[in-house]
C-alpha cells in the first residue's frame, strides 16, 4: 500500500475525532502531505467513520488526480489542496463541522483570546469569508485566514486547522472546539473580555518557546 503509515495517520485521525464528538454523520475531513514525494492521503467521500480503514483512504497528487485509492477522494480536496499549494509549512489538515466552533461561524463572529490556550492557536481564530463547499475558492478564504492562526472558521460552514502533520492538525481542531465551548459558557455567565493584546503576544512567545 502506497504510503501506508501517512494512511494510518489520517484513518487515525478522523475516527478518534468521530469518536470524541468532533464530528457526526460523514461530514469533516482530514489529509496529510508526504514530504517526500508531496502526495496527499487524504479521507473519502461519505463513508462512515466506523468503517473506516486506512485502505479507504485515497492518495492523490497535488492536481487532485488519483494516485491510489478505490474510492472517491473528499468533496472538500480542492480546499485542501489549495492550503498545501500555498502553504509548503503545512504537512496535515483538519476540518470539521464541531457545533461550537460552527455556531461562531454561522454568525461569522471570530474565537477572540478569552483563554490562554489561544496562544497554542494564535492570537485569535479569524473567520474566512463564505466561498460555496467543494470549489478552491473555499482554500483561498482559507489560506488568507490561516496567515494569522494554526486554525480558522469558514463562514456559515465549519473549522478548518493546519499543522505540520495531521495529528497537529486535529489537536488544534480538537482545542478551538473546546475554546469555543467555554466561550459560550462564558457568555451565559457574562461578557467575556478578551485577554490584551501585549498579554497574548507574551504568551504566543512562551509557547513557541521563545
Ligand atoms: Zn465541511
Amino acid at each position: 500500500m502506497l504510503l501506508a503509515s501517512l494512511r494510518e495517520q489520517v484513518c487515525a485521525a478522523a475516527v478518534r475525532s468521530y469518536r470524541s464528538g468532533l464530528v457526526r454523520g460523514t461530514s469533516g475531513n482530514w489529509s496529510a502531505r508526504d514530504p517526500l514525494t508531496g502526495l496527499v492521503a487524504v479521507t473519502p467521500s461519505g463513508l462512515a467513520y466506523e468503517k473506516m480503514t486506512p485502505e479507504d483512504i485515497v492518495v492523490v497528487n497535488l492536481d487532485g488526480e488519483v494516485v491510489e485509492g478505490g474510492r472517491r477522494p473528499s468533496s472538500e480536496l480542492p480546499m485542501h489542496l489549495v492550503i498545501y499549494r500555498r502553504r509548503p509549512d503545512v504537512g496535515g489538515i483538519a476540518h470539521t463541522h464541531s457545533p461550537y466552533a460552527t455556531a461562531l461561524a454561522v454568525l461569522e463572529r471570530e474565537l477572540p483570546p478569552v483563554l490562554i490556550e489561544m496562544a497554542l492557536v494564535g492570537t485569535r481564530v479569524p473567520v474566512a469569508p463564505f466561498a460555496m463547499p467543494g470549489t478552491p475558492e473555499v482554500g483561498e478564504a482559507a489560506v488568507a485566514a490561516l496567515a494569522e492562526a494554526q486554525a480558522c472558521l469558514l463562514a456559515r460552514h465549519g473549522v478548518v486547522a493546519v499543522g505540520r502533520t495531521v495529528e497537529e492538525a486535529t489537536l488544534t481542531a480538537a482545542r478551538v472546539e473546546e475554546m469555543a465551548q467555554i466561550y459560550h459558557l462564558a457568555a451565559q455567565l457574562g461578557s467575556p473580555e478578551p485577554i490584551p493584546a501585549e498579554v497574548m503576544e507574551t504568551l504566543v512567545r512562551k509557547y513557541r518557546g521563545q
